[in-house]
């Protein structure tokens, strides 16, 4: 295995420590490059839709004879997968419905077992290995770092038949590279498939104006500039959803990366005011009364975000009617609505979690009157190339075309594809399915 990637440059940042730059140019869509996973591990709410060793989304997959669980293309992805599949096969027989590891434990067993077998440097770490990942184990907080023993408690309970498990120190180690090194696999609808580890992708730092997206292909990352680089301009991907303002931004970098950002949009602040735009009134909204709001809505978002973790969405679907979660994203879109412009972004918050809700019950119109509010400042809110604006305009056109709307449909697909052609490459299979559903109408 060699030890750099073309047209790449490993260096030392005297502020952000190891870091990464191009060395020749690169015009916006090229990809700059791609990298297998190290390991990964396809969601439990996807079995069925994906092949759980090569990623591919299609019908008809095989499920394997024994569990009945995990899904296949062929005999040959089946065999492929074994060494990992095997961990959970007759472990998910055995504990049937007590069988419940998340999904961090079940990405760290299959990483343990790879270590186990792979000594030398893999296609995965052409120019960082897995062990140079940071951990940050020692700025855990008590909230995560009751997590992480309840996925040591998941991976004694569940895996220790298959495994060696390492002591104490090194798991808590793994768990932490984990959270701050793991990718989230996403559809082209931005939801979320699996976990995945690529150490050379994790050199990558953080900026929110960055210079390049990551998609996947199956489950490969393909690191693509959104922007022309010059040589030795810095690689770099946001880490986050770039729609907060700057304190939110930071504030979640801090608690999920423990760093603060201080790109030129950090400094300059430059979009703030439009993302935090208040009513215009004949009597100016006093700044007791935003501050108290924007509060407010910091907190509605924390609460809506800790039902989403906590539970799965099925678990949602049964303790929370769906109408009562609508209930109450119309209710706080109410209360900020008397403060806040449609425009600012705790409302398009809120209006994309009520879209989301629509979805789920199938209320086509309630989702495309949200989608229709959500689109124009989105385009204008994140930076160039978004694939959160792409994919509001892929499920918008979706459901316009299930509305038998196809004049509108094409033209949001138009606006997600131009988009994705530089996110994802011409080629994707994504939009080679985009271009038929287009081809239909
Ligand atoms: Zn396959
Ligand atoms: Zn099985
Ligand atoms: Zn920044």
């Amino acid at each position: 295995m060699t030890g750099s990637i073309k047209g790449l440059e490993r260096f030392d940042s005297p502020t952000k420590g190891r870091s990464l730059r191009v060395t020749r140019a690169f015009k916006v869509g090229e990809l700059i490059f791609s990298s297998q996973a190290y390991s990964y591990v396809l969601s439990l709410n996807e079995r069925g839709c994906y092949c759980e060793f090569c990623f591919t989304r299609k019908e008809g997959l095989a499920k394997c004879g024994k569990c009945k669980k995990a899904f296949y293309c062929n005999v040959k992805c089946q065999k492929g997968d074994w060494a990992m599949h095997k961990l959970e096969c007759s472990a998910m027989m055995a504990f049937r419905e007590n069988w419940c590891p998340s999904e961090t434990t079940r990405l760290v067993a299959r990483i343990l077992a790879k270590k186990k077998t792979q000594k030398e440097r893999c296609v995965s770490e052409k120019i960082m290995l897995i062990g140079e990942m940071q951990s940050h184990v020692e700025d855990v907080d008590n909230e995560k770092r009751e997590m992480n023993e309840a996925d040591i408690a998941g991976l004694y309970r569940f895996y220790s038949k298959h495994l060696d498990l390492p002591d104490h120190k090194d798991l808590l180690t793994l768990l932490s590279q984990v959270s701050c090194n793991g990718f989230t696999i996403e559809d082209d609808e931005l939801s979320h498939i699996g976990t995945a580890i690529y150490p050379d992708v994790a050199l990558i730092n953080h900026s929110c104006l960055p210079s390049v997206i990551v998609t996947y292909d199956g489950m490969s990352a393909e690191v693509r500039a959104v922007k022309d680089m010059k040589p030795g301009d810095e690689v770099l991907i946001s880490y986050i959803d770039l729609l907060y303002p700057t304190d939110d931004r930071n504030n979640r970098l801090r608690e999920s990366y423990y760093f603060t950002c201080d790109c030129q949009e950090c400094k300059s602040k430059s979009k703030d005011k439009a993302k935090l735009k208040v009513r215009k009134r004949s009597d100016p909204i006093e700044t007791d009364v935003i501050n108290n709001m924007v509060r407010y809505a910091r907190k509605a978002i924390r609460e809506f975000r800790a039902l989403k973790h906590t539970k799965n969405i099925l678990l949602i679907i049964i303790t929370w009617s769906l109408f009562e979660l609508l209930e109450m994203c119309e209710h706080s879109l109410e209360e900020m609505g008397a403060v806040f412009d449609d425009s600012n972004i705790y409302m398009l918050h809120m209006m994309y979690q009520a879209m989301g809700v629509c979805g789920c019950m199938e209320d086509l119109d309630g989702a495309v009157r949200y989608g229709e509010k959500i689109v124009k400042p989105y385009s204008q809110l994140y930076p160039p190339n978004s694939l959160n604006v792409s994919s509001i305009y892929l499920k918008l056109g979706r459901i316009y075309m299930l509305l038998d709307k196809p004049s509108m449909g094409l033209n949001a697909f138009k606006k997600a594809m131009a988009i994705m052609e530089v996110a994802h490459g011409k080629d994707h299979l994504y939009l080679k399915e985009l271009r038929k559903e287009m081809a239909q109408k």
